[in-house]
Order: structure tokens, then sequence, then C-alpha cells
């Protein structure tokens, strides 16, 4: 199986062989190597030595469509490009863009059925590698990678009523996260060129940087987070899981986390000498039990100021 010439001029990432794990660093700011396709790479790959990877940034975007609906909205809208099925059965278009950042697609109804990648945070592995199900990536539309811009990204996100990610704002960030955790979220991200304002400090998103140089927020009293490009935020947690990159910035929010990655964190964090307390399934139901409570609390409050709009209106 050959390895495709589309990708001939794309960075890559060696893989373990039926394996997504990389080989080595690949991040920038790990000081990771990625490398171009040379004959002797290619002839790795081809002999199924090692799975590759390709990063995309600078300029390649793959949108990562498993959903049917998201596939049919790229069939019908977007220009042919070139295409590669997955291990798993979805598919990988692949775009020359501008689009700079990560994007989390989800239908009207808030399910998450796709993610564009881009921005330099995130790879797909390419064709002809070995998924660790056994299945081979495949090239399914061998025509050359097509050009869409940012711009068009965005109307045609919004033509087929997707949302480009649950948006939240720093209103709602400050609700939803109880930070009860006595670690300071400027830890881990503290915003670079600060500015103190009582207790709150804007500047710079210490990770992914600004243009206007007052992206980034923090409360240090409420110790909450929020990032106003990405429209996402959090508390200590989130704020350490952007700044090891285990998650994307633009992903910080609400349950934003697997179980796997929230155990890890606080291990991490125990690691470092954080006091983290224990989690039991005890404390767990009190939690649960609390926040129905909470929320039935803010449903009865809605529906009193709802009331109170319309004998307003009325008068
Ligand atoms: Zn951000």
């Amino acid at each position: 199986m050959r390895f495709p010439w589309q990708l001939e001029d794309c960075e890559l990432i060696l893989l373990r062989y039926g394996s997504k794990r990389p080989v080595h660093k690949w991040q920038d700011h790990t000081g990771g190597k990625r490398f171009r396709a040379t004959s002797e790479t290619k002839k790795l790959i081809e002999t199924g030595q090692f799975n590759y990877a390709v990063y995309c940034g600078n300029g390649l975007i793959v949108i990562d469509a498993d959903e049917p609906v998201l596939r049919k909205a790229i069939e019908k809208d977007l220009p042919e490009t070139f295409t590669v099925k997955t291990g798993s059965g979805g598919r990988h278009y692949y775009f020359h863009s501008d689009l700079e950042r990560k994007v989390i697609l989800y239908n009207r109804d808030g399910n998450h059925i796709g993610e564009i990648q881009a921005g330099g945070q995130a790879y797909v592995v390419g064709p002809p590698s070995k998924h660790p199900n056994g299945n081979f990536y495949e090239v399914i539309n061998d025509i050359e990678i097509a050009d869409l811009s940012k711009e068009e990204i965005e109307a045609w996100i919004q033509s087929n009523g997707f949302r480009d990610k649950k948006r939240q704002t720093k209103r709602e960030i400050e609700r939803n996260f109880s930070n009860t955790l006595d670690i300071p979220v400027t830890d881990f991200l503290h915003p670079d060129n600060a500015r103190y304002r009582g207790s709150e400090v804007y500047g710079s998103h210490p990770i992914h940087g600004s243009t206007t140089g007052m992206n980034f927020w923090v409360n240090t009293v409420k110790n909450t987070w929020y990032c106003f490009r990405c429209e996402s935020g959090g508390g200590p947690i989130e704020a350490f899981a952007v700044a090891e990159r285990i998650i994307d910035c633009s992903e910080a929010g609400p349950s934003c986390f697997t179980k796997e990655q929230f155990k890890e964190i606080l291990s991490m964090l125990k690691e470092r000498g954080y006091d983290i307390p224990e989690f039991s399934s005890f404390e767990d139901k009190a939690k649960r039990e609390f926040n129905y409570l909470v929320k039935k609390l803010n449903f009865e409050l809605s529906k009193r100021r709802k009331r109170k709009g319309r004998f307003w209106s009325d008068k």
C-alpha cells in the first residue's frame, strides 16, 4: 500500500504500528519533532513497520466526520477533496485553510457530531496506517487537497444549523464551577502582560496568545478563568488541563473531561504536591443531589422572573 502523494509536503508524526501513539514528542512546546516524507520514511510506512499521523496545523486542516449527517453536509456543500476512510469507518476530509483553531461540531440538539482538526493541537492518522482494530486507513478520493477558507467554513457551519461548540458566557463559567479546590487558577494559567483590576486579572492567553492582548481573564477570588477567543473557561482543574495540553482551550467547560482524564488529572496534581480530597462514591452522590437542588431552585426562580416580566409588560 502506497503513501499518498497528496501528503508529501505535510508535516508528519511517526506512530507505533497498529496504534495511534506517537513514537516521539511532536508538539512545538515540547520541543518535539515532526518530519516530512522521504523515500526512507515512506518505506517504513509502506512496509508496515510504523503508522504515521498528519499534523493539523500550518495551513492544513482535517474534518473528522464519523456521523453520516456531517458527511452529507460536507459532500453537499464543500469542495471535493482528498478523502480518507478511517479504520473505524469514519471519514477524514483534508483541506488547505487559514482556520487556526480546532472546531468541535454539534448538531442543533447539542450532540457532538465531529471535529475540525486545526491549529497545531491535533493530528490524524494517515493512510495506509493500521487502526488498533486491525482495519487500514484507506484513500477513497484520490484527488488533490482542496482549499477552504475560514469564512467558508463559518458560513457552512451556520447554513447547516451546526454549532461549533457549546458556547458559554463568562457568567455561566462562574455559575457552573464550584471551585472547591484550594488551588489558584494562576498556578497554571497566568495572563501574559497582566493588568490587575481588584480581584480580576486581564491579559494575553498564556497558551495560544492573543491579538488584542486582552483575551484572557482570571477572577482570583472566585478562582475562575475565561477565554474570550474560545468562549471557554473553568476553574483550576480546567486551567491545569489546558496548560498541560490534555485538552484544547476551546474544549474547557462543564463536563469537558472523560472519567479517565479526570482521574489522571487529579493524580497528576497530587504528584505535584497539591492537596486533592478523595472523591468517594458517597460524596459523588451528595454532589449530584446538591446539583439537582440548585437546578430546581434556578428553574423556580426563572419561572418567577418570567411571571414577573409578564406582569410588568402588562402594565
Ligand atoms: Zn482560548
